[in-house]
């Protein structure tokens, strides 16, 4: 082991997109797989090919960008990406034959000029905002974003093969919200069709309705972080056969003896009440160990459960290790699937008041990832 890493179980990606494709598929519905921002910090590359080997047929990421890498490293799924700001160069991902999201008329504007500047059809999924209230036309300007798209469709510049919507409160089985939405989307899918758009896959589901609400499915799914082994819902029976598929761990720079009353790193939030010893782990803020962690967040060295002692620091942080035979070297893991008595990312989140996504991608680019 290097000093620090977080190690990928691939076949634990494998495995969980396996599962979730099953549940899909027994509604005839496939399933994208979501590697945005560097596939949940697991890594896009090696997250989407073995996602794909589970049984996703699609990928689905935030940016252009993040899907030309993946089609420059020979990953050549249907792929969607759909976060990209008025402005963005989309004639790359058209040419490269990636799906964009269209959000706005805006962004339908600008993807058929680049479409007409590649001399090519661009693949669209038109987004309705069917109430989280974050990107999507609203019901207002949808009639006005389908009559274009089916303009467009018609002059060949656009071809129409997703229409599509985001849960706000999918996490809250039984939220108003849920039924809501999905009203909303069956509405806006026959509106669509009034206007002549009748798209190849309508798609809403993230993780949490994949896990809980087969009637959100329609064509496709789009679970992310189930696919990394996380479940998105507290005690939910469904995500009980995911494996958390990141295990954080890193070395003990030095172990040393320190008196009592010895304060312990910046602002001495924490003093040793006996003789002691102190290790030190080298991953900090800038690795994403959240500073929320300080004094709270647990950890696995020398065989036992402990706290981080006083504040996480930019690159390392302390542990009290009172007497046990803890030395310079030894391992020490802040999560992984918790089968070795290691903390759980859940477990990590509840102590610095997050949530599993962001425990895991805020994993830093400085922490290297070891695939196995
Ligand atoms: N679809 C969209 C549009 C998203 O933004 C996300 C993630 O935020 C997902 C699907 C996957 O969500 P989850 O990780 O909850 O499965």
């Amino acid at each position: 082991m290097v000093q620090a890493e977080a190690v990928i179980d691939l076949d634990a990606i494998r495995a969980n997109t396996a599962y979730l494709a099953e549940r899909a598929a027994a509604h005839s519905a496939a399933t994208m797989a979501v590697v945005k921002a560097d596939g949940y910090g697991h890594g896009a590359l090696p997250s989407a090919r073995a996602a794909l080997a589970g049984g996703a047929t699609w990928l689905g990421v935030s940016t252009v960008a993040e899907a030309l890498e993946l089609r420059s490293a020979g990953i050549d799924a249907p792929m969607l990406s759909w976060l990209n700001a008025p402005g963005t160069a989309f004639t790359p991902a058209i040419t490269a034959g990636v799906d964009l999201g269209v959000p706005s008329m805006r962004v339908l504007d600008e993807v058929i000029a680049a479409a007409k500047a590649a001399d090519r059809t661009a693949r669209v999924h038109l987004k309705i905002d069917t109430g989280l209230g974050r990107s999507g036309a609203t019901p207002a300007d949808w009639p006005d974003l389908v009559t274009a798209a089916a303009k467009a469709t018609a002059e060949g510049t656009v071809e129409v093969i997703g229409v599509w919507s985001h849960f706000a409160c999918a996490d809250t089985p039984g939220h108003p919200s849920i039924a809501a939405q999905l009203a909303a989307f069956s509405e806006a899918l026959a509106v669509a069709e009034r206007h002549g758009v009748k798209p190849q896959v309508r798609h809403l589901a993230n993780s949490p309705a994949t896990l809980t609400l087969p009637q959100a499915y329609y064509d496709l799914v789009r679970p992310g972080v189930s696919v990394y082994g996380l479940s998105p819902i507290p005690d939910c029976a469904a995500a009980e056969a995911l494996r958390p598929a990141m295990t954080l761990r890193g070395r003990v720079l030095v172990a040393k003896r320190v008196p009592a009353g010895h304060g312990v790193s910046y602002g001495h939030t924490y003093h040793t009440s006996a003789p002691t010893t102190l290790a030190v782990v080298p991953l900090g803020y800038a690795d994403g160990i959240p500073r929320h962690a300080s004094s709270v967040a647990p950890l696995l060295l020398g065989g036992a459960r402990r706290t981080i002692a006083g504040r996480v620091c930019m690159d390392q942080f302390v542990v009290d290790v009172g007497d046990d035979p803890v030395a310079d070297g030894d391992e020490a893991i802040l999560f992984g699937p918790g089968d070795h008595g290691e903390p759980t990312a859940d477990e990590w989140a509840e102590a610095a008041g997050t949530i599993n996504y962001e425990i895991v991608t805020r994993i830093g680019a400085r922490v290297p990832r070891t695939y196995v």
